[in-house]
């Protein structure tokens, strides 16, 4: 049988299995052409660095862009972000944009340790993204966050957000202004609530841990 035969015959067999699994009607974690959805085989074969990262990477329910995926393997994805992602994904799909690599918070201003002056009043501030503490979700439950700030599954994956204990759970969650006002959640508990951040965020989440070790989260 001829190579390009026995592949579709793989695609095809793939796409019964996935079928025939109960989940009929779901759909990747990314959108198609975004990156590691569920339809964007075959994925890396490059050994996790980090095993957790290694899980998650193979958790249907987490889609990562290629240049976030990367970021999982080489083992720069901070642990705790790692498993704050996997738990989320519990409950719900979502698809990372971004961890480090790619990230930038102005076009064609390369990321590095601070945040650059012109983004808003967190410019000089450390930049979480660059020391692999934070993480950009633009799909949750295949939605967009653009648009869909109030929708009941990325309103839940705030409440997810909120149950993680304090000294695990993320202290800087950004979201949509629509978002953070219909959770209500305060500084105390993680979230972001400067007017010019959220203006920032009206297109995804940001999770991020602004030290190194422990949280800033009161309780
Ligand atoms: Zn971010």
């Amino acid at each position: 049988m001829p190579l390009v035969a026995v592949l579709l015959l793989i695609a095809a067999l793939l796409l019964v299995a996935c079928g025939s699994g109960g989940d009929a009607g779901r759909s990747p974690a990314c959108p198609p052409g975004v990156g590691r959805g569920l339809w964007d085989l075959p994925w890396s074969e490059d050994t996790p660095a980090d095993e957790a990262a290694g899980r998650l990477l193979e958790n249907p329910d987490f889609g990562a862009t290629p240049q976030a995926a990367r970021d999982l393997e080489a083992g720069v994805v901070d642990e705790r972000l790692v498993a704050v992602l996997r738990t989320v994904t519990e409950e719900h799909r979502v698809c990372v944009e971004a961890f480090k690599e790619g990230h930038s918070f102005l076009p064609g201003v390369p990321d590095g340790p601070r945040i650059p002056e012109g983004y808003g009043e967190a410019g000089g501030l450390p930049n979480t993204h660059y020391f692999g503490r934070a993480a950009d979700v633009y799909w949750v439950d295949g939605k967009s966050v653009a648009g869909n700030a109030t929708d009941p599954d990325v309103l839940d994956v705030g409440r997810v957000l909120a149950q993680i204990p304090a000294r695990r759970r993320p202290d800087q969650i950004i979201g949509p202004p629509p978002w953070t006002r219909a959770l209500g959640y305060g500084r105390e508990r993680g979230w972001v609530l400067a007017r010019d951040q959220l203006e920032l965020h009206e297109d995804h989440l940001h999770l991020g841990y602004m030290d190194e070790g422990g949280t800033r989260n009161a309780r």
